[in-house]
């Protein structure tokens, strides 16, 4: 069955209105996805575009963020073809980028701990977690600090930790977690994005 545009948005219409035909044998997901489609690019058309810059490494690729006048919110994310750098286009991490909003409803909101050997994921406060980390850490330095090396000079280094930063954290938070490692004395310090 050919179906203009205009036929298109007519049919989508019946499709709102509640009307079925799946049981005439018509797969709707299609038209209902082209339809959704249709309705994010007239919502993005009505919002307000700001430029920006992606967060996560040093390339600077350009974005264009459409914001929804009415409710505030972010609606939707894209490479901004105007800019001399990525000329629209992004890398996996800058295209992810608008699934760290809040409007992504998969995004976790709790800290989640699976125990050493347990198959269950267990939702834990975060004050928990932090307690936790912490005194892991500090136990974990305590057995493997070494202020002196074989010479006998002074070192003051973490050899039985090491740190691996994430590709979802950006510069700014990149520098303050490095700051921490070091401070903690690490010398096994790398990030994902390098590797
Ligand atoms: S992470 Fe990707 S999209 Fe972001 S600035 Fe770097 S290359 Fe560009």
């Amino acid at each position: 069955m050919e179906i203009t545009r205009r036929g298109f948005l007519s049919l989508s219409g019946v499709i709102g209105s509640g009307l079925v035909l799946s049981p005439l044998g018509i797969d709707l997901k299609p038209m209902m996805a082209y339809a959704e489609e249709l309705n994010k690019m007239n919502r993005i058309k009505a919002a307000k575009q700001s430029t920006t810059v992606c967060s996560y490494c040093s390339v600077g690729c350009g974005l264009i963020c459409s914001v929804d006048k009415l409710t505030g919110k972010i609606i939707n994310m894209e490479g901004d073809p105007d800019h001399p750098i990525n000329e629209g286009s992004l890398c996996a991490k800058g295209a992810g980028l608008f699934d760290t909003t809040e409007a992504n409803k998969h995004r976790l909101k709790k800290v989640l701990y699976r125990a050493p050997m347990s198959d269950k994921w267990e939702e834990k406060e975060m004050d928990w977690a932090l307690k936790r980390i912490a005194r892991l850490v500090k136990d974990t330095r305590d057995k493997g600090f070494v202020t002196k090396n074989a010479k006998g000079e002074l070192v003051n280094r973490c050899e039985n930790i090491g740190h691996l930063g994430s590709s979802n954290v950006d510069n700014e938070e990149c520098w303050l977690m490095s700051v921490k490692a070091r401070a903690l004395g690490l010398i096994y310090i790398d990030h994902q994005a390098r590797v």
